[in-house]
C-alpha cells in the first residue's frame, strides 16, 4: 500500500512516500520545490519525481494522498477531504492564516489531478479531542467559545508519535496499542485495570510545544488557541498577556497588523536575543557571553521547565520526560538545562549519556532515576501515513 504524504506551503511543496504494506513502513521518496509559482505543474513534477524514481509507474497505485492538515471548525481526527472537510477548514482560515488557505487550494488541485485518488487529512489538533474540557477552555465568554476561541493545540502528529513510540520503549505494549487505535475508538479502549503511563513530551525546535499524555492521549498542551503561545517560538511570541496587543497599538502607535506581524516574525527567540531565531546561534552566542543569546535561552528553559511541572503536577507525576525535534533531539546543554535540580522530583539526567546522544532513540536518565528521560526522534510525516492507512482500512471494513 503506497501512501503519498504532500507538505502544502503558499509557496512549496514537500512529499514523502511510504510503503505501507503489512506491517512493513518503508520510505520509497522523499523530495519537494521551493518557491512554487505554479501548483499545478508542481503536482505534475512530484508525480514526475515519483515515476522517474521508478516508486510508481503510475499515480492509479497510489493508495491515498495524506496531509497534515492544521484547524478546522467542528471536524479533526484523521478524515476523508471532502467539501464538507474543506469549508469546514475554510471556516478557520483566520485561526490559520498561513496553512490553512494553501492546503485548502492545494487539496483541490490534487482532488482534480487525481480524482480517484483518496486525499485524507490528519488535524494537528486530533490529538487533543480527548483532553477533558476544563484543559481546554480559556476564561472567555460564551460567544467567545463559540467562536473557536479555545485551546486547541498543535503538533498533533509529533506528540502522538512520541505517545506511541515511548510506549513502546517503555514496555508498555497495551498503550501503544491503544494509541494506534485512538482515532479509531474515540480513546474507548481500556487498559484493564494496568497503571495508568503517564509522559510528557516536550516537541522543542523552531515551534515547540509540551503536551501531558495519560495512558497515550493528551491532557493538555502549552499551545493554545494558535501556535502564537506557550513556549518562545523561532520568530514568534509565545505566551503574552491579552491586554499586551492593543496597549501596544496605543501607545507605539501601530496598528493591529503590525502588531501581529512583529510578534510573528520578530518576536520569540529572535526578539529575546535581538540576535537569530536559530537556537544553534543562540546557544553558541550565549557560551560566548553575548547577553541577549543567554536571556533568550534562560526564557526558552524556564518556559520548558514551567510546563513540564505543569503537566508533573496534573497527572501526578511522570513515568517518562521525552525529547523531541531539532532542540530536543540534539541540543545536549538545553535538555540537561531543562533538567538541572530536579533530583527532589526523582527526575535525574545521566550527564554523559545525555552530552553523547544526538537524534537517537536513548534512555538519558540514570538508572536509579524514577521519571525515564528519552530522547525519540520524531516523525510526523509516518504518523499520517499510519493514521490515512488506519482509516483506509477501517472504512473497508
Ligand atoms: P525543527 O523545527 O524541529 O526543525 O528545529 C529547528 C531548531 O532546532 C532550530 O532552532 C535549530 O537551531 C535547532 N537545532 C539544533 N541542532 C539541530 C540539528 N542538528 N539539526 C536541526 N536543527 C537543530
Amino acid at each position: 500500500m503506497k501512501i503519498l504524504v504532500a507538505n502544502l506551503g503558499s509557496t512549496s511543496l514537500k512529499w514523502r512516500l511510504f510503503d505501507c504494506s503489512n506491517n512493513a513502513e518503508r520510505l520509497l521518496h522523499k523530495g519537494g520545490f521551493e518557491r512554487v509559482t505554479d501548483y499545478p505543474k508542481a503536482i505534475e513534477d512530484c508525480l514526475a519525481a515519483l515515476k522517474a524514481a521508478g516508486v510508481i509507474t503510475n499515480e492509479s497505485e497510489l493508495a491515498a494522498v495524506g496531509f497534515k492538515t492544521v484547524i478546522a471548525k467542528d471536524v479533526t481526527g484523521c478524515v476523508r477531504l471532502d467539501e464538507r472537510v474543506l469549508s469546514a477548514m475554510a471556516a478557520y482560515n483566520g485561526l490559520a492564516p498561513a496553512h490553512n488557505p494553501p492546503y485548502i487550494t492545494g487539496i483541490k488541485l490534487f482532488a482534480q489531478r487525481m480524482p480517484t485518488v483518496p486525499l485524507i487529512g490528519l488535524f494537528e489538533t486530533a490529538f487533543y479531542q480527548f483532553a477533558p474540557e476544563a484543559m481546554t477552555r480559556y476564561a472567555v465568554p460564551a460567544a467567545w467559545h463559540a467562536a473557536g476561541i479555545r485551546r486547541w493545540s498543535f503538533h498533533g502528529a509529533s506528540h502522538k508519535f512520541v505517545a506511541e513510540r515511548s510506549a513502546e520503549l517503555l514496555g508498555r505494549h497495551d498503550v501503544a496499542e491503544r494509541v494506534r487505535r485512538l482515532y479509531l475508538d474515540g480513546g474507548k479502549s481500556s487498559l484493564n485495570g494496568a497503571a495508568p503511563l503517564r509522559v510528557i513530551s516536550c516537541h522543542l525546535g523552531g515551534s515547540s510545544s509540551i503536551t501531558g499524555i495519560l495512558n497515550g492521549a493528551a491532557i493538555g498542551s502549552s499551545m493554545g488557541m494558535s501556535p502564537q503561545s506557550g513556549l518562545p517560538q523561532n520568530n514568534r511570541v509565545g505566551d503574552l498577556d491579552a491586554e499586551a496587543i492593543p496597549y501596544a497599538v496605543k501607545t507605539l502607535g501601530i496598528t493591529i497588523e503590525e502588531a501581529q506581524r512583529q510578534l510573528s516574525k520578530e518576536a520569540g527567540l529572535k526578539g529575546l536575543s535581538g540576535l537569530s531565531n536559530d537556537m544553534r546561534e543562540i546557544a553558541e552566542a550565549a557560551a560566548k557571553g553575548d547577553a541577549g543569546a543567554k536571556l533568550a535561552l534562560d526564557h526558552f528553559v524556564s518556559s520548558a521547565r514551567h510546563w513540564i511541572g505543569a503537566f508533573f503536577l496534573e497527572l501526578n507525576g511522570a513515568d517518562a520526560i521525552v525529547f523531541t525535534a531539532g532542540i530536543g533531539e540534539n541540543q545536549a546543554d538545553i535538555r540537561a538545562a531543562i533538567c538541572a535540580n530536579l533530583e527532589g522530583l526523582g527526575i535525574k539526567l545521566d550527564l554523559a549519556k545525555n552530552a553523547a546522544t544526538r537524534a537517537t532513540e536513548t534512555v538519558i536518565s540514570t538508572p536509579d532515576s524514577a521519571v525515564k528521560i528519552l530522547v525519540v526522534p520524531t516523525n510526523e510525516e509516518l504518523v499520517v501515513a499510519r493514521e490515512t492507512k488506519r482509516l483506509l482500512e477501517h472504512s473497508a471494513h
